[in-house]
């Protein structure tokens, strides 16, 4: 009888351990899609994510394209043959693509639009990303703060630089920053010099830093010759530091000429080494970790078909539907409170400012 019993429980703990032996040989694949590794916050978004989904115990297939929308669609239709259950996507154009999409709706794969909104397609179920509307509202107040408008007469003259047109945040980023602007600009507080307003007319097409530099370069030659730019609106750092090197090739940040008030976003190292050089004015601090951490929690719950958690049912209508979002908070950084931000949350370390 006893050993029947521990007969029996050796075949327990046998199909127990061939339970979990399966079920390792099967922990699905997360194909992790991101645009490009020019620029830092890209690469930390892909090892953050990396790391919690293997902690998680997920297999992770993770590619960059390099901002070329050709690479990036055979890199997500590798991700679907070879058997992914979810795809996580930061697109480089949104729009272009509906037909792999399809193909892995078609599979069952569920997919999540990473921190970028894929549009012009029903086959998207969520959407991970920070309140990018509030992103351009920080930036546009933190110039404000930077010029003292509140306590100053004005006129002040401020260009605008505008993200990718092809990158739905742009247009968040954009008009977030003019829901601020617009009324000083309106009453004359704030001039643009240049006339140079609307996405239309002010998108950095890949936020390209050297082509935001190349604009610069015009706009200081064809309309600052005899009057100065006191404020620079832009989306990115990336953008600020090509937007700074054009301002200083004409002698702002010395002499009797003071740097204006540039933004930023991403609180890339660069950008936070300008600021404590006195150039960059602020940047707009999105921890990567806490979006990689939403995506993975989007990820668990679709697999185990629990309710995917979300805070925003609203905003983000990518042209066919509205897609179910997490929206975590951004958080601006300037030359007061940087080191209590980055260092104190553990996301730099001091030592990378020496
Ligand atoms: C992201 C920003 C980033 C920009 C350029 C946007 O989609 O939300 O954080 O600065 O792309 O990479």
């Amino acid at each position: 009888m006893t050993s029947f019993k521990s007969m029996l429980s050796i075949v327990a703990l046998g199909s127990l351990l061939f339970a979990g032996g399966a079920q390792a040989q099967t922990k699905p694949t997360v194909g992790i899609a991101m645009p490009t590794k020019a620029s830092a916050r890209w690469i930390d978004d892909g090892n953050n994510i990396v790391k919690v989904l293997q902690e998680r115990g997920y297999n992770t297939d993770l590619q960059y394209a390099e901002d070329d929308i050709p690479n990036q669609l055979s890199q997500i239709e590798n991700m679907v043959t070879k058997g992914a259950k979810v795809l996580v996507i930061a697109s480089i154009d949104g729009t272009t693509l509906s037909d792999v999409l399809k193909q892995a709706k078609d599979k069952g794969i569920t997919i999540i639009a990473y921190d970028r909104l894929i549009r012009d397609t029903p086959n998207v179920d969520y959407y991970a990303t920070f309140d990018n509307f509030q992103v351009g509202v920080l930036q546009a107040q933190s110039i404000e703060q930077g010029l003292k408008l509140k306590e100053s007469k004005g006129p002040f003259n401020i260009e605008l630089f505008g993200g990718s047109p092809d990158d739905n945040n742009a247009y968040f980023f954009y008009n977030g920053a003019m829901s601020v602007l617009q009324p000083d600009i309106d009453s004359g507080k704030l001039v643009v010099a240049s006339k140079q307003m609307g996405m239309d007319k002010v998108s950095t097409l890949r936020w390209d830093g050297a082509t935001a530099q190349a604009r610069m370069d015009n706009l200081l030659s064809a309309f600052y010759t005899t009057k100065r730019v006191d404020a620079v609106l832009s989306p990115y750092d990336g953008l600020s530091i090509g937007i700074l090197s054009s301002l200083k090739g004409v002698g702002y940040g010395s002499g009797n000429m003071p740097m204006p008030i540039v933004s930023g976003q991403d609180a890339e190292v660069p950008s936070i080494k300008s600021m404590l050089r006195g150039e960059q004015y602020s940047t707009i601090f999105k921890d990567t970790r806490d979006l990689a951490r939403v995506t993975a929690d989007m990820v668990d719950a679709a697999l185990s078909g629990k309710t995917v958690t979300v805070n925003d049912t609203k905003t983000y209508n990518n042209g066919v539907k509205v897609v179910p979002s997490y929206l975590l908070k951004p958080v601006v950084v300037d030359k007061s409170n940087w080191e209590q931000v980055l260092i104190g949350s553990g996301y730099y370390k001091k030592e990378q400012f020496n």
